[in-house]
């Protein structure tokens, strides 16, 4: 019995949540004391496994094929069938990625097991795992177990686990490379360029700091401001829904329960309130800095840093601050 974090890559990189995917492994192997395994899948994975190596796990499995290479949900479904009917492990766990939520309901289904998707947090109850996941829009938390025989599947929402608190070991991991056995004829898709690499679409699940702008903004013509404060901490631009419903930021910058879930180094939240529906898109952010004229805004209950001002003062100054100091 055994946890199986299957992580993920593209072109050698890694993406950021598959060691928040780890941390979570690693979590449910501590609760339940059983082992954890992670596994990485492309067409070269020598180098990423040995990488994974380096924590604190019972064992890292290279699932290399030339036909993983790039990613297809047939490829990767019958792949890591294989690995899962050979290696037979109680919980298989995911990062929530977009790739994720392309191909593991096929994989579980293909297993005729349940996959609970989205999970925000992990406990054990009496030697049984409970996942909380939420429900109507992150109005509601449900707790949830899962019956009947393993293996259970379940992804993990961006933000809901510290990548940063990945359990590191001295001693090196053994890394297995098993036999995937696949024909062409399986892959009934041919991968395009990724989605997210087209002009207009952003994925800010990977970013490191998101400047995030609110109707504080009061109009388009001021979301200059927050982009310069964006282009000189590096930053990605993101929005509260109804800067995007408005059509001032297109709605892929958009944070939150209908938008996107992230988990930034840094998170600076511009004339945002924070409802409800935002705080679970952002609130996995390592430091939150908030500005809001509103001392009493929800926002400042999350924030690590609140400055309570007019932002048409604060931002302007912060982004002079942010640029002299570069120039040092
Ligand atoms: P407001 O709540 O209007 O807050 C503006 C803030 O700016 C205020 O706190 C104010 O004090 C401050 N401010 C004003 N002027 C200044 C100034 N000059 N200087 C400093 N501060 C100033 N929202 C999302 O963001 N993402 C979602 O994914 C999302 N999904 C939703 C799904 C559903 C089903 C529903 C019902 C709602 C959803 N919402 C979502 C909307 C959400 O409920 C809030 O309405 C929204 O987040 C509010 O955006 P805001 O904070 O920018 O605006």
């Amino acid at each position: 019995m055994s946890v199986l974090v299957i992580t993920e890559q593209r072109d050698g990189k890694w993406h950021p949540m598959s060691w928040e995917a780890l941390a979570a492994g690693q979590q449910i192997g501590s609760s339940l004391g059983i082992a954890v395994t992670a596994a990485v899948v492309g067409g070269d994975t020598e180098s990423l496994a040995a990488e994974l190596a380096a924590n604190d796990l019972a064992g890292v499995v290279r699932v290399e094929h030339e036909l993983l290479a790039d990613y297809t949900p047939d490829g990767f479904s019958v792949a890591l069938r294989q690995l899962i009917e050979s290696t037979r492990p109680r919980w298989v766990l995911f990062p929530h990625t977009y790739q994720v939520r392309d191909f593991a309901p096929k994989l579980a289904a293909s297993l005729d097991r349940p996959l609970v998707s989205d999970v925000i947090e992990l406990r054990a109850e009496e030697g049984q795992l409970v996942l909380v996941r939420q429900v109507f829009q992150g109005k509601f938390h449900t707790a949830v177990s899962v019956t009947g025989e393993p293996p259970y599947f379940a992804s993990l929402q961006s933000g809901a686990f510290r990548g940063d608190q990945v359990r590191a070991s001295a001693d090196l991991a053994p890394i297995e490379q098993v036999r995937i056995v696949i024909e062409a004829s399986q892959i009934r898709t041919k991968t395009e360029a990724p989605f997210r690499e087209a002009k207009t679409e952003v994925d800010l699940s990977g970013a490191e700091i998101i400047v995030s702008v609110g109707r504080g903004i009061r109009g388009a013509e001021h979301i200059e401001l927050a982009r310069k404060l964006a282009q000189a901490l590096g930053a990605e631009l993101g929005a509260s829904r109804p800067i995007c419903d408005s059509g001032w930021l297109p709605l892929e910058r958009q944070v939150g329960s209908s938008g996107q879930t992230v988990a930034p180094k840094l998170y600076v939240a511009i004339g945002i309130s924070g409802a409800i529906q935002h705080v679970v898109g952002m609130k996995g952010s390592q430091t939150i800095v908030a500005i809001n004229k509103d001392e009493t805004a929800p926002i400042f209950e999350i924030a690590d840093y609140g400055i309570v001002g007019d932002l048409f003062e604060i931002v302007p100054a912060l982004t002079g601050a942010v640029l002299e100091s570069k120039q040092e």
